[in-house]
């Protein structure tokens, strides 16, 4: 929906948008890099690692007829987030969209999680999501709403998980800093709102991916995995980019501050299905 009286075309409903994916050359941010850039908007494609891979990205975007360039940083340093975001504002000018996705885990019992990997855990999925949404909101606030692009100044999607709201034993550094972004992102809505900044999250359940690979590439892991999802399939990268596009567009613009859990029903106590 664009303001009254300027053209919305349904099929590009991102049209003339600035997006950022972090983490976007693998998994979840690929697909959501991708769906952006059919969506219309012009997408900078963070990586960290594999180069190659952000340039495969980029080739896919570009073949949709949308604008992409590669930015390497790493979410969790301030300094090369501020880079990053330079050469952004450098290339297409603004930020409209911020897709908050880098991420990792590094397990470990309890008792022998070393402080590197809680640290490590904590910096990359929480600190590097608070130091990009900062960038972003100090563009946001800079440029302020322009009716012919969107009602809002600007749009934040967190990339959380399940684990915001499960516990998971073995992983108490992941599931921590996902519980972070939670509030994270409900503060700044909260903040933010008042200034027509959107920031939402979206809590994937299993999504096959890298990550977790080891959760659904054997006949017997998927089976065990599926025992927790009572839609009994497990996720897709475009299951939550389609969730992340509407979210980006207009098409959501009374919401703010929600978790949506793309999740196959993950959440809802599938333990308790047969009567607990
Ligand atoms: P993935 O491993 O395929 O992708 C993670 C991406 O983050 C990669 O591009 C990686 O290079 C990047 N990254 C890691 N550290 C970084 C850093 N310091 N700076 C910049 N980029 C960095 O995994 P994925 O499943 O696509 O994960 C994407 C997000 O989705 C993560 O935040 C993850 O926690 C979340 N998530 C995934 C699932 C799932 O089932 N796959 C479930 C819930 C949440």
């Amino acid at each position: 929906m664009a303001a009254a009286g300027i053209p919305f075309d349904p099929l590009r409903p991102l049209q003339n948008q600035k997006a950022l994916v972090t983490g976007a050359n693998s998994g979840i941010g690929e697909a959501c890099a991708r769906a952006l850039g059919a969506a219309g908007a012009d997408v900078v494609v963070n990586f960290v690692t594999r180069p190659e891979e952000a340039e495969r990205v980029i080739g896919v975007i570009q073949q949709q007829g949308s604008q992409a360039i590669a930015a390497q940083a790493d979410v969790s340093r301030e300094d090369q987030v501020q880079a990053m975001f330079a050469e952004m504002l450098k290339a297409f000018g603004t930020i409209d969209i911020l897709i908050n996705n880098a991420g990792l885990q590094q397990d470990a019992a309890f008792e022998e999680m070393t402080l590197k990997q809680w640290e490590t855990v904590i910096s990359v999925n929480l600190t590097g999501q608070f130091l990009c949404a900062r960038e972003a909101v100090r563009e946001f606030l800079r440029r302020g709403v322009v009716p012919a692009v969107s009602r809002a100044a600007g749009k934040i999607i967190c990339m959380s998980s399940v684990h915001e709201v499960i516990p998971w034993s073995g992983h108490v550094n992941y599931a921590a800093s996902k519980g972070g972004v939670m509030q994270l992102m409900k503060s700044m809505a909260q903040e933010l709102a008042p200034k027509k900044i959107r920031v939402n999250s979206i809590a994937p359940g299993a999504i096959k991916t890298p990550i977790n690979r080891d959760a659904w590439n054997t006949p017997e892991a998927l089976k065990s995995l599926l025992r927790l999802i009572p839609d009994q399939r497990a996720g897709e990268p475009e299951d939550i980019a389609r969730t992340a596009t509407w979210l980006a567009s207009d098409q959501s613009d009374y919401i703010t501050g929600a978790t949506i859990f793309v999740d196959g029903g993950m959440t809802l106590y599938p333990g308790f299905a047969t009567g607990g």
